[in-house]
């Protein structure tokens, strides 16, 4: 895979230059959907969808996101807003990339007192869609949330997802595991969900084999935690600590986290704690920066 420039940041690490907004509101890609499925549904009215599109004349990095146009106004008659989605694939122009893919989740609230659902506008949007049908696109969006460039890629990582933040991780683990010849570092994936069921793409993470690849689930609603409460990524940090720890505190590991916006503040206190008791002192997690992305939302 070939690297474009490349810039260094401070104690950092090397990421590749990428195209940032190429496509805006005022110059979109329109892109042709070429594979929707539900990849798992929680009940009648809500779902997670696999969306596959022809979208390939952008160049994308995994890691990235898109943004997409959904059709129609606001309820001040304003075209409706752009959303941000993470791109669920390898970069556009990474040999054998599958294309365009996404992992979207319907928003849909139900209002305690009426029972009225709200929907929201561009995640039932896309959900709704079928093969062939055409999407407007902008894009793509954000620099930092990548993997280093081919030289600087052989390195440790944590990847911290929760529902459909493990979006971006399925292209990294793609580059390491198919692209990226002899990788074969320290790899800790840290999936939170809250059931078996919504573990999206549990078979195809599950085929690699590395030895050095470990794959640890947090289910909520099925695990129960020390504390007897219900189990999440940061109780995953906390029972693997003894592995973790050496992981976490070397300078070369990059962590990066993505998912519900909650979520950094348990991740944040399960590594302060473990800091404290190896002698890092009160706020090791802020002191991580230059080598943690995190993408909540
Ligand atoms: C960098 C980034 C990456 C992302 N990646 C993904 C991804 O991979 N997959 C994914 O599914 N999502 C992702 N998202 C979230 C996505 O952008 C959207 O925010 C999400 O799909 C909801 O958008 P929507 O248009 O469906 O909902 P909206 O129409 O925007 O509605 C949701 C909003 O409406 C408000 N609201 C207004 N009225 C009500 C009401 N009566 N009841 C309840 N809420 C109400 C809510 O507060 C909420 O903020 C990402 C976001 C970011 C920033």
């Amino acid at each position: 895979m070939a690297d474009t420039e490349v810039e260094k940041e401070a104690g950092g690490f090397v990421r590749p230059t990428v195209e940032v907004n190429t496509y805006r509101k005022a110059n979109p890609l329109t892109a042709k959907i070429i594979e929707h499925r539900i990849l798992y549904r929680e009940s009648d009215e809500n779902d997670v969808r696999h969306i596959v599109l022809d979208a390939k004349a952008m160049n994308y990095f995994d890691g990235q996101s898109v943004g997409v146009l959904p059709p129609g106004e606001n309820d001040k008659g304003k075209p409706h807003a752009v959303r941000l989605y993470s791109i669920a694939s390898l970069a556009s122009r990474a040999p054998g990339s599958e294309n365009l893919c996404l992992i979207v989740k319907r928003y849909v609230e139900k209002n305690p007192e009426t029972g009225e659902l709200f929907r929201g506008v561009a995640s039932n949007y896309l959900c709704d869609l079928k093969v062939g049908d055409e999407v407007v696109l902008t894009g793509p969006a954000g620099r930092k949330f990548v993997l280093p460039v081919a030289h600087d890629i052989h390195r440790p990582y944590i990847f911290i997802a929760t529902g459909t933040g493990i979006a971006p991780f399925r292209g990294f683990l793609q580059r390491l595991y198919k692209h990226t010849p002899q990788f074969n570092s320290p790899v800790y994936l840290l999936f939170g969900v809250k059931t078996t069921p919504e573990l999206y793409y549990h078979d195809e993470f599950s085929e690699y084999k590395n030895e050095n690849f470990h794959y640890l689930k947090a289910l909520s609603r099925e695990m129960k935690n020390a504390q007897g409460g219900r189990y999440y990524v940061n109780d995953l940090l906390r029972e693997n600590e003894k592995e973790l720890w050496p992981i976490i505190s070397d300078e070369r590991t990059i962590i990066y986290m993505c998912g519900l916006k909650g979520m950094e503040e348990g991740v944040a206190k399960a590594i302060n704690e473990m800091a404290l008791k190896h002698g890092k002192g009160e706020n090791y997690y802020s002191t991580l920066s230059h080598r943690m992305e995190d993408e909540v939302y």
